[in-house]
């Protein structure tokens, strides 16, 4: 399958950008979606799990010896449902070289949440951090039976206070920052442009944290529906695979993440995903600017 960052250039409308901005004109740098260093941490933490399942494998081994000194009996030890590991062995139950169905239950865990460092747009999201944590392995019958959750926390973040030009927040058609000499300024900034990906406000001078706010949050939703979709289709395609051992599962359980995210970016292609959060913030955008142009009208503002 590809690699994950050559995937990201298929959203990517500027040479660079792999996340959504409230501005599709920013560079943002590529995220680091950082999968191989958590392959080498999920190697790690099997290897752990391995490491303690040779242990126990030589405890029951000193165990069984005993047994059979004192009551000589000699059957093989009854793992029943076990840890990571049972596929790992030949020599403590397992058989190596049967190829073994995989089960698998994949679930998805996303978090949505503002932080992070401040965009160089007017909003940023950032929805590529995709990792497996719960992982669990169980050698049952024949067959695999994997369970491990997929941890999306997806983050946005806004401009605290002006836009990247230096444009003021608007935040509703009572804010200090209009007055009559500027508000036909301010309305016509934040009127949605429909010819501009089906709504983007021009936002020369003014622009709408809340509004920008909401923007990001429909990426994040949207982004992290396409996700859980993904993960479907990763438990799907993990059902349809098969291993000899735990280190079979363990290779297609690290590209799960790389999938998943796969799935993600190509529903997220731009510029259908501007067009689909400017198209969602056009009503507000719009109904904000109308207030703003009646109250000029009427001189309800300030000088
Ligand atoms: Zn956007």
């Amino acid at each position: 399958m590809g690699d994950a960052r050559d995937s990201q250039k298929t959203d990517d409308a500027t040479g660079g950008q792999a996340w959504e901005t409230a501005d599709s004109t920013e560079l943002m740098p590529r995220p680091s979606i950082g999968v191989a260093e958590r392959r080498n941490d999920l190697r790690r933490r099997v290897h752990d799990r391995r490491g303690w399942y040779e242990d126990r494998c030589r405890r029951q081994s000193g165990r069984r010896t005993g047994a059979e000194s004192r009551g000589g009996r000699s059957s093989a030890p009854d793992f029943g449902e076990s840890q990571v590991g049972q596929g790992f062995l030949g020599g403590c139950g397992g058989n190596a070289d049967v190829d073994r169905a995989i089960v698998s239950s994949l679930n998805y865990n996303p978090s949505i949440s503002q932080t992070g460092s401040p965009p160089n747009g007017f909003g940023v999201t950032r929805p590529y951090d995709f990792t497996l944590s719960n992982i669990d392995v169980t050698l049952t019958g024949d067959s695999f039976t994997v369970r491990a959750t997929v941890d999306n926390p997806i983050t946005y973040q806004v401009r605290t206070d002006l836009g990247p030009s230096g444009q003021v927040s608007i935040e509703s058609s009572s804010d200090d920052d209009i007055s009559q000499g500027n508000y036909k300024q301010v309305a016509g900034d934040l009127t949605p442009d429909m010819s501009d990906l089906n709504g983007r406000p021009p936002r020369e001078e003014f622009w709408a944290r809340d509004l920008t706010i909401r923007h990001e949050l429909f990426h994040c939703t949207e982004g992290r529906d396409f996700a859980r979709d993904g993960v479907n289709r990763a438990e799907t395609w993990l059902n349809n695979q098969s291993a000899n051992n735990i280190q079979g599962v363990q290779d297609f359980l690290s590209v799960i993440p790389e999938r998943v995210a796969a799935v993600r970016r190509a529903n997220m292609t731009y510029p259908g995903r501007e067009e689909r959060a400017y198209g969602d913030g056009a009503p507000h955008y719009r109904a904000r600017a109308e207030e703003i142009r009646s109250k000029g009208d009427d001189e309800e503002f300030g000088e």
